[in-house]
């Protein structure tokens, strides 16, 4: 496997509304969907519908919804030999309110997502050396992320970290990462340094330099991305498009960048296309763009 996802499998239930119901208010949605989520297997589609061969480890519950996220995922030809079944977790689910103008919230139950541990480090150790990318995130246990980040950086395998949901790091984890992607809202939350212009964007990602990261770049929505490298840094603009639910937009970047960093293409140029992918997933409705 070319890429390998090491990270959280979720059922997004999904609501929309003309606006977000305020606490104790009762509102009458539009509409319902059910759709293949979390940012794990998000990135994971993401990637494999690029044409890499990526495969996915993770836990479900023992459940329908378990079932249907592995039924999806293997219609999008992602590997799953190494996401698991847990029998006393259910599966992870997202609760997702979407109002007309695009806003949202989100309340997340990590459920098997949580008990990810030494069996998936195992299956990472397994199928390592036959990757070029590891891709993690942070809706499945610091701890098991630092390992498996440890684990990939001994082989010497490229490991990007999108710090999402933001929690504090360890300079020891950023170490470990080849690429560190957060969003401007994770960067600011990573750093202390509120993100309000150019400038303070560039700040933050030379700080998260100055806290151990190798390669840095910050995800701006519409605007794009900065990128610190070593020896550069840089703007890269996202195309216009009408966005209609930015949901996702960041999964989408990640793995194109995965399978760009895979085929060891020019870094402004994996960079352009994953605003593109990020872009073009802005433009569409749901995570995956799909219902399992
Ligand atoms: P996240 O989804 O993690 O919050 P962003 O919103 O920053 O991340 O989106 C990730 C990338 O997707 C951006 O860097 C950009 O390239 C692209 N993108 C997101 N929203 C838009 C948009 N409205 N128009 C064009 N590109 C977008």
């Amino acid at each position: 496997m070319r890429i390998v996802v090491l990270g959280s499998l979720n059922i997004d239930f999904v609501v929309r509304a003309h606006r977000l119901p305020e606490p104790g208010e009762t509102i009458l949605g539009e509409n319902f969907t059910t759709t293949a989520g979390g940012k794990g297997a998000n990135q994971a589609v993401a990637a494999s519908r690029l044409g890499a061969p990526t495969a996915m480890i993770g836990r479900v519950g023992r459940d329908t919804f378990g079932d249907m996220l592995l039924d999806s995922l293997r219609s999008e030809k992602v590997n799953i030999d190494a996401v698991t079944k847990d029998g006393d977790a259910a599966t992870g689910t997202a609760l997702i309110t979407v109002s007309g103008d695009g806003a949202n919230s989100i309340v997340v139950i990590p459920g098997a997502n949580a008990t990810v541990g030494e069996p998936e480090l195992d299956a990472l150790d397994g199928v390592i050396k036959e990757a070029e990318v590891l891709m993690l995130q942070l809706e499945i246990p610091i701890d098991v992320v630092s390992a498996a980040a440890s684990i990939a950086a001994s082989k010497g395998v490229v490991v990007i970290l999108d710090p999402a949901p933001a929690l504090p790091l360890s300079n020891e984890l950023l170490r470990r990462c080849t690429w560190i992607t957060p969003n401007e809202h994770e960067a600011e939350i990573l750093t202390g340094i509120p993100i309000t212009d150019e400038d303070s964007v560039a700040g933050a990602a030379r700080r998260l330099v100055e806290m151990g990261a190798n390669n840095v770049v910050i995800t701006l929505g519409s605007r794009g991305c900065y990128c610190v490298l070593p020896e550069d840094e840089f703007f890269v603009p996202a195309p216009r498009v009408a966005a209609v639910d930015t949901v996702g937009a960041g999964d989408a970047f990640n793995g194109a960048m995965a399978v760009g960093l895979a085929q060891r293409r020019p870094v402004k140029e994996i960079l352009a296309t994953a605003c593109e992918a990020g872009a073009s997933a802005s433009a569409l409705r749901g995570a995956q763009t799909r219902s399992p």
